[in-house]
């Protein structure tokens, strides 16, 4: 069986939407279980809708709904069912906003997954009007995961069990579900972290192993660089695991990073395809081995770097190097780069702007801590003389580090 992932882009509208039925349609040889996303930027407005606090929400909420209606009248004509399911949707989302006064991450997770239900209920629909036996899954059954809400962590014993169930269905069914969510022990839904839908479709696909998993999205396969950013970059037509582990860890957006693992731990082949234009090879991203792999650049906006000095001319040791990765590790943030003198320890970071806050407060109580942001963070993977030197000693560095295949370079944005 296939595992087909569409993100939010590739189902923005009724043409989209018609365009993910067409491919669907031509892939019909095997099984297929199809991951969706949330539809468009529905995400982020929904993020937004929370952080109105205890302002009035309204206004937001219909235009998320109506943005919807819109793609099921395009669809469907008007009055359809969906509109009711709607409906339904909108006023659960609100009754959520006013009864939980506080914005936690656990309110986060109830009214954010709301944007893959819907986007699932309205491709899944679409596929049955088109003729195709399409079933649609709620993954929060299938997928268990902890109650670290908004970054929740699988359990893979429990939905393997849950997912293998699925096998027989598969025979009859084109399974449509959703990616990013989970639910937990206590049944409340939980997020596995934005962008996580590809993680989604790796977890379904490791624990029916199938053949492959296929991401459609809307660039030609992984390139050497973000295109917007350098023209020049190249597609590859296969990457082995490793590379693409490590491209997503720099932080290339094209994959989540949580995706390779259970699919390299199976030896399940992962291709990224254009959705626009299907007959494109796209990556294979698999166990082989490249020789002379062009070099890798991956640009992280949104840095921040954070120098904790001590005071007392003490230097810095690995009881204070402790209390630095504690307090991260107690606020689940992830170093990007660290550099270190006698007294002082550097380290740079996402700017998640209210846990970066917290946390270096809390650092403050043991350092002198002194932070920058609005800082991009370069990384050339296989770097050959030309990029090397291209990238180094740019104006406006504030740090660089080289070992022998990687370099890399944080400079003001
Ligand atoms: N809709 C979610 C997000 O935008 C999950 C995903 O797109 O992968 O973060
Ligand atoms: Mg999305």
């Amino acid at each position: 069986m296939r595992v087909f992932k569409f993100g939010g882009a590739s189902v923005r509208n009724a043409d989209a939407i018609r365009k993910v039925a067409t491919i669907i349609k031509s892939y019909t040889d095997q099984p297929l279980l199809v991951v969706v996303s949330a539809i468009g930027k529905t995400t982020n407005a929904l993020e937004q809708l929370l952080s109105l606090k205890n302002q009035p929400f309204e206004k937001e909420l219909d235009e998320i709904i109506n943005y919807h209606f819109q793609i099921v009248d395009g669809l469907f004509g008007h009055h359809h069912e969906l509109t009711q399911e709607l409906t339904g949707i909108k006023s659960h989302i609100s009754a959520l906003l006013k009864k939980h006064l506080s914005n936690t991450d656990e309110l986060y997770d109830q009214i954010v997954s709301q944007g893959e239900i819907i986007a699932t209920r309205i491709v899944s629909t679409y596929l049955i009007t088109i003729g195709l036996p399409a079933l649609w899954i709620d993954a929060r059954k299938y997928i268990t995961t902890d109650s670290t809400f908004r970054e929740a962590k699988v359990d893979w014993d429990q939905s393997i069990i849950q997912i293998q169930s699925l096998a027989g269905v598969l025979d009859e069914n084109i399974i449509v579900t959703q990616g990013f969510i989970g639910s937990a022990q206590d049944g409340l839904t939980t997020t596995l972290g934005r962008e996580g839908s590809d993680f989604s479709a790796a977890i379904f696909a490791s624990c029916l192993r199938a053949e492959s998993v296929t991401i459609w999205k809307d660039v030609p396969g992984v390139m050497s660089a973000d295109p917007k950013r350098l023209p020049t970059a190249i597609i590859f037509e296969e990457l082995p695991f490793k590379e693409a582990a490590e491209m997503t860890y720099y932080g290339a957006t094209v994959i989540h990073p949580k995706t390779i693992k259970p699919l390299a731990n199976r030896n399940i082949p992962l291709f990224v395809k254009s959705f626009d234009n299907i007959d494109l090879p796209g990556t294979r991203i698999h166990e082989c081995k490249v020789n002379d792999l062009p070099p890798l650049i991956v640009f992280k906006d949104n840095q921040c770097l954070i120098s904790c000095q001590v005071t007392d001319y003490t230097f810095i040791d690995e009881s204070q190097i402790g209390i630095i990765f504690n307090a991260l590790s107690a606020r689940s943030l992830k170093v990007n780069l660290i550099q270190n003198s006698a007294i002082s320890f550097s380290f740079c970071l996402d700017f998640k702007e209210e846990k970066v806050l917290a946390l270096i407060e809390e650092l403050g109580k043991n350092f002198e801590v002194y932070y920058n942001t609005d800082l991009t963070l370069i990384t050339i993977k296989n770097y050959d003389t030309e990029t090397f030197n291209k990238y180094k000693g740019q104006k406006d560095v504030v740090i660089e580090q080289s070992s022998r295949s990687t370099l890399q370079v944080l400079i003001k944005s």
